[in-house]
């Protein structure tokens, strides 16, 4: 059950209704809104009775049944696409987004030149990993605070938001400082003290898909970051891993539809991680466009030959421009679709 109470609800209002939740054998987990706050019901119980007696508790504004496991999450709760606002932005809303820049942010020339060459192609934020989670202990890692303050020196020089990752609950503080987006690693989508720590981060969180997870888990690990105070979750799909060894993963190009009748949250694709092929991320660019997706991750390296990471998955700033342009009309109708429907573009 989710129970939306008034904007205008006093505190002991929405105190009463909690208490009367638990009357009823639940736990309650509140959330502040914008505007309003709404408590989620979570546990066993008589849900007839307890929904009959909260809509006619004074300061509730409507009282309804979830009946998915994620409950903030769900189409259940929230019919309408949810629009999230960064760095001048919307992702959700009326404009395809892309994400782009090198795996690795590896040095100042590196991520400046990256980042002036994606903004001219019309890429919207720059992504940079600064903590690295490599297969390998003996890999680059990651120059952690520095790349952080590389990528907010190339923020200011574009005016591009930042997407950077977070990979322990202990560093929330200081990426959080830096990022304008918490990008959560597949390898990370299941570490729950670091959704739960997301969830009180005050950014907006890009939750990838573990490579071995289902959608109803990326959805669950999205309801852990709201559920603890965040409802600003942009989800990605970037692969899994199949039987098929032709790509790095196999893209689950479907599971884009499928989030987008399961939950209100954007959607964004990620075509390097999903294929491990620059040769092949334009076509799956194109069909993310083509299936409504809100957005691209890619990554972009001004010389992927000396790439630190991901080399062979990136592409350089000329073929990404090439990209941008190839999409051009797609987006161009991706927008009319979504303007005449108002809902995510099939
Ligand atoms: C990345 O975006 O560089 C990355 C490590 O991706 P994933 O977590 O999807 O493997
Ligand atoms: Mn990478």
């Amino acid at each position: 059950m989710i129970i939306s109470m008034r904007p205008h609800a006093t505190k002991e209002q929405i105190d009463h209704v909690c208490e009367r939740i638990r009357e009823f054998g639940y736990k309650v987990h509140s959330i502040q809104g914008e505007e309003r706050v709404v408590i989620g019901v979570v546990g066993v119980g008589d849900v007839t009775a307890c929904l009959e007696s909260l809509e006619a508790t004074p300061g509730v504004e409507s009282a309804v049944r979830i009946s998915a496991p994620y409950k903030f999450v769900s189409r259940e709760f929230k019919n309408d696409h949810s629009v999230l606002r960064i760095n001048g932005n919307e992702i959700g809303g009326d404009e395809f987004v892309v994400m782009a820049g090198p795996c690795s942010v590896e040095s100042e020339r590196q991520i400046m030149e990256t980042a002036e060459g994606v903004a001219e192609a019309g890429a919207k934020m720059l992504r940079g990993g600064a903590f690295k989670p490599r297969t390998s202990p003996y890999d680059f890692q990651g120059l952690e605070v520095e790349g952080l303050k590389l990528l907010s020196k190339a923020k200011e020089a574009t005016g591009l938001g930042i997407v950077t990752e977070i990979m322990s609950d202990r560093d929330v503080d200081l990426v959080a400082e830096y990022a304008d987006v918490m990008q959560v690693g597949a390898r990370n989508m299941q570490n729950f003290a670091l959704l739960k720590s997301l969830g009180g981060c005050g950014r907006p969180v890009l939750l990838k898909r573990g490579m071995s997870s289902t959608i109803k888990e990326l959805l669950m690990s999205a309801e852990y970051v709201v559920a603890h105070g965040n409802p600003n979750v942009v989800l990605c799909e970037r692969g899994i891993r199949t039987f098929e060894t032709a790509t790095r993963n196999t893209c689950d190009i479907a599971a884009v539809p499928v989030l987008n009748e399961l939950t209100h949250l954007p959607v964004v694709l990620d075509p390097s991680h999903a294929t491990g092929k620059r040769s092949l991320v334009p076509a799956l660019a194109r069909a993310a466009v083509a299936i409504g997706a809100d957005g691209l991750l890619l990554e972009v390296h001004p010389c992927p030959e000396k790439a630190f990471s991901d080399g062979a998955q990136s592409l350089n700033l000329e073929e990404f421009r090439g990209m941008m342009k190839m999409l051009e009309p797609y987006i161009s109708l991706w927008k009319e679709t979504r303007a005449a429907a108002a809902v995510p573009a099939v």
